[in-house]
């Protein structure tokens, strides 16, 4: 086992205490066999071995996403890649569909690399449809939308398959996806489906610890990152495809997330990719409905998160003093993101999370709440 030791944000000294497990939405937990990987002797990012690791990385990432897409990996969290997503695309002005925290983010990350861009979004809980998304592409004021894939902060699942049918209308508008909280835990096609560039960090489905990124990038948003200026330096797709030719990075990366990743892959095709876009559909209906019979399901019906759901809480109930009841039990939820701070809480269903997992965390609850009445 690995070690825990440290001290927890509620302020007590924890190193006698079990090491809490992780069900927040992110980092989420991560095998000893991962950990003990990235505990390797670092190799040097110009060395053939390093390339054969990038070459085997790049290989498995594009069989878990269904692409023949280039895989770019980033020696930062995906809010990096989010950003490098949008100064290497929009040329006239990119739709931003907002429905939650993340996908606002990349609202605000858009502007503030100085282009155009409108929010368009729904009420938190709600879903962007590909009705919406017709409608505001028709107006033919867009080169690049935004959408989120599966919006951390509400459960809320997008329909990602139907908004693909929807841009399969528009060819030359570029569709940038974050799956950072669905990645390698829901299947999503990106050929099939013509995502342009899909990226997450590591440190949700993936299962690794924080810090790293990877993402796939289309033949056409190369052909547009040519025509756009002002990219920088370590965000620019063309650059980190001069280095890619040769299987290497611009600069050094994080090379002991190299070796977990290429740990996990191996983890995750032992268990099958199905068997693992299957475990996490039954995971979210185990959680789904128990969260049913014991508060009520924040995100709309039809849109629920298959890796995170998001529970309304109930009058006079304080969940401050449930999550800190079940840190000190050894297990780590999540209350609500945001404006939904006090409002709501989460338990991610997500990555290596097994179901033998969710039974025992929902088990305790049920063993905490009849304390807490009592
Ligand atoms: C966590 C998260 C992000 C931000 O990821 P970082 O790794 O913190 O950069 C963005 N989008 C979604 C949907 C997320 O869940």
């Amino acid at each position: 086992m690995s070690s825990w030791t440290g001290y927890a944000f509620f302020g007590k000294r924890l190193s006698n205490m079990k090491k809490p497990k992780l069900f927040i939405p992110g980092p989420t937990h991560v095998d000893d066999a991962v950990l003990e990987a990235m505990a390797s002797y670092p190799i040097g990012h110009r060395a053939s071995s390093f390339s054969a690791l990038y070459d085997e990385i790049v290989a498995g990432v594009q069989k878990v996403l269904f692409t023949k897409n280039r895989i770019f990996l980033g020696t930062c969290s995906a809010t990096g890649l989010m950003e490098a997503a949008v100064k290497n695309t929009v040329r006239k002005r990119c739709a931003n569909f907002v429905c939650g925290a993340f996908s606002k983010r990349w609202h605000e990350i858009t502007k503030s690399s100085g282009i155009e861009c409108d929010k368009i979004e729904v009420p938190l809980g709600h879903a962007t449809t590909p009705d919406l998304v017709r409608k505001v592409l028709d107006a033919g004021k867009y080169d690049t939308v935004t959408v989120v894939h599966n919006e951390t902060s509400t459960g809320v699942m997008n329909p990602i398959y139907d908004i693909a049918e929807v841009m399969r209308e528009y060819p030359d508008i570029v569709f940038l996806v974050d799956m950072v909280s669905s990645m390698a835990s829901i299947k999503v096609e990106i050929d099939k489906l013509g995502i342009d560039v899909a990226i997450a960090s590591v440190q949700k489905g993936w299962a690794l610890p924080p810090g790293f990124s990877v993402c796939s990038v289309s033949e056409k948003v190369m052909d547009r990152s040519k025509e756009m200026k002002h990219k920088g330096y370590y965000f620019d797709f063309l650059v980190m495809e001069k280095y890619a030719q040769k299987s290497q990075t611009h600069s050094t990366p994080s090379i002991p997330h190299m070796f977990g990743l290429k740990t996990q892959l191996g983890r995750i095709f032992t268990e099958g990719l199905n068997n693992r876009f299957n475990r996490h559909k039954e995971l979210a209906n185990m959680v789904r409905s128990w969260g049913k019979n014991h508060f009520s399901l924040f995100a709309q019906k039809g849109y629920r998160s298959d890796t995170v759901t998001c529970m309304n809480n109930l009058p006079g109930f304080s969940l401050a003093e449930l999550i800190t009841r079940l840190f000190d039990k050894g297990f780590h939820i999540s209350g609500g993101y945001g404006p939904l701070k006090d409002k709501t809480f989460r338990i991610a269903h997500m990555g290596d999370i097994q179901k033998s997992d969710i039974e025992e965390l929902l088990s305790v609850i049920n063993e905490t709440m009849k304390e807490m009445n009592s």
